[in-house]
């Protein structure tokens, strides 16, 4: 790190938008939040820093939206469910194969968001990049956007800061934890592949299947409960250990194994959730440009093990890398309330709740899968940040430990955070409160009226 610096000239910027409620970021946390808030009955801008809403859905490929679900599953329904049947509708999501689920098709699913976005009204603002906060003292006035346009200034009653990175909460001053690089859960370089024998590949398939309890071998050990040790899993660990006993792969590269998405008619297969690059610090660029590089590489290696040990997959070609790396865990709010490993693990119950998020933990080496009724309520507090006035998190980014990240990064779970600040965002403007004095039942009840679980 450099110790020089230069100093800015103080500038003129122009206002060129103004919007009761400014969503920043447009994955199932913003996307949700905006709709939420539109449907509300406010004015609603979604910036997004690419050229497609979605965030991790469509920016880096993950498809699997609701692999957890099972018979006995219990969920939120609300948005998040929204988003996998309109999938459907549009065409832009088949049957997932290890569970009662669609897997959302990530090309497809940036037309099923724009249709989202336009048909609720929301003033779509892509192609723009949050890089400062509007304070007056403690209180959030709106954001500064870079784009080709250059510097400006968008002004909102209410910000919901959903950047996955809890961008803006942390330049508003708001305190944020960030997991020390070392303990950060792997960074993945996703891709899809084009080419496959989808047959032959499915008759593997069928011949040897995988369960999760395979995810425990080679580098990796997974804490289960026991009960999803012997169900089907879409697992891919075998090709890459014979891989590097026959020296095709280097034998450092004993991390890459992991999951297939879905295998189409046309020969594609996607989602392919292969590449665990630990070390990876998502807030950094230096870091990330490494490890966008090297993600790639050991994707090719890979590709060169699947095309020698997996049947069906003999003439397997890359068809495309996700547009970007993608990062599972950088800054957390330290919210009013904090979540914790208590409360995922044993049904958290809150009198704020706003929503329900199944008993599904995934991350940090342990693996729960819903396959009872049980369920926790997500608390309105951790999406509040501490000491600034008129915003609130939607997403990944919501206060909590370890453990509770585990289970509120997952994006049915960010979908249901996010219609929460949605809804509280515009319910705060509308009954003229701060987010710190709103009036949670009223909250409650609209989530309610939108098709939300809340108990
Ligand atoms: C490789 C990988 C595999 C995963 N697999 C699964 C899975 O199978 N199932 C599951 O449920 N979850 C999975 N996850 C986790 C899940 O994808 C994320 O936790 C979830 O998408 C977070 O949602 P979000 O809305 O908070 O943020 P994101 O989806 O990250 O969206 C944030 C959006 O904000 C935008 N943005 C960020 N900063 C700025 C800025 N400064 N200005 C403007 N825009 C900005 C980004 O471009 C992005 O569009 C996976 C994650 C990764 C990385």
């Amino acid at each position: 790190m450099t110790a020089r610096s230069i100093s800015e000239p103080a500038r003129q910027t122009p206002v060129i938008h103004e919007t009761d409620v400014l969503v920043v970021g447009s994955g199932p946390g913003g996307l949700a939040a905006a709709l939420a808030a539109a449907r509300a009955g406010v004015d609603v801008t979604l910036m997004e820093r690419f050229g497609c809403f979605g965030g991790n859905i469509t920016v880096v490929g993950v498809e699997g939206f609701a692999w957890y679900r099972h018979e006995a599953t219990v969920e939120a329904g609300g948005i998040g469910r929204e988003f996998e049947d309109r999938a459907k509708a549009m065409g832009a999501a088949v049957p997932e194969s290890q569970s009662l689920s669609y897997e959302l098709d990530s090309e497809g699913f940036k037309l099923v968001a724009d249709a989202l976005v336009l048909e609720a009204g929301i003033h779509p603002m892509l192609h723009r990049h949050f890089v400062a906060p509007i304070m007056e003292g403690n209180t959030i006035k709106g954001v500064i956007a870079e784009s080709k346009a250059g510097r400006e200034a968008i002004l909102a009653k209410r910000v919901i800061d959903a950047t996955g990175d809890a961008d803006v909460a942390h330049r508003s001053g708001a305190p944020t934890f960030k997991t020390p690089t070392e303990e950060m859960q792997a960074a993945s370089v996703m891709f899809h592949l084009a080419d496959v024998d989808k047959k032959r590949f499915l008759e593997g398939v069928r011949s040897d299947p995988q369960t999760y309890g395979d995810w425990s071998s080679g580098e990796w050990v997974v804490e289960t409960d026991g009960k999803e040790d012997d169900m089907f899993s879409p697992f891919l660990g075998k090709p890459f250990e014979r891989a590097i006993r026959d020296g095709v792969i280097p034998a450092h590269l004993n991390t890459i194994g992991g999951t297939w998405g879905a295998v189409h008619d046309s020969g594609e297969m996607t989602y392919m959730n292969l590449i665990h690059l630990a070390g990876c610090d998502g807030t950094d660029p230096d870091s990330m440009t490494r490890f966008e590089i090297e993600g790639r590489r050991q994707a090719m290696h890979a590709i060169d093990a699947l095309r020698q040990y997996t049947p069906g997959c003999e003439k397997v070609r890359l068809r495309n890398f996700g547009m970007s790396i993608g990062i599972r865990d950088t800054r957390k709010l330290d919210a009013v309330y904090n979540m914790t490993e208590a409360d995922v693990r044993h049904q958290g119950r809150f009198d704020d709740t706003i929503g329900i998020y199944p008993e599904f933990i995934d991350g940090y080496g342990v693996l729960i899968l819903p396959t009872t009724g049980r369920y926790m309520h997500v608390p309105y507090r951790s999406m509040q940040p501490k000491g600034v006035r008129n915003l609130i998190i939607a997403g990944r980014a919501i206060g909590g430990d370890r453990i509770a990240h585990a289970a509120t990064r997952n994006m049915a779970c960010c979908a249901v955070v996010g219609q929460g600040a949605g809804v509280a965002a515009a319910l705060s403007l509308r009954n003229g409160s701060g987010f710190d004095d709103i009036d949670i039942s009223s909250v409650q009840k609209t989530l309610e009226a939108q098709g939300v679980r809340i108990r």
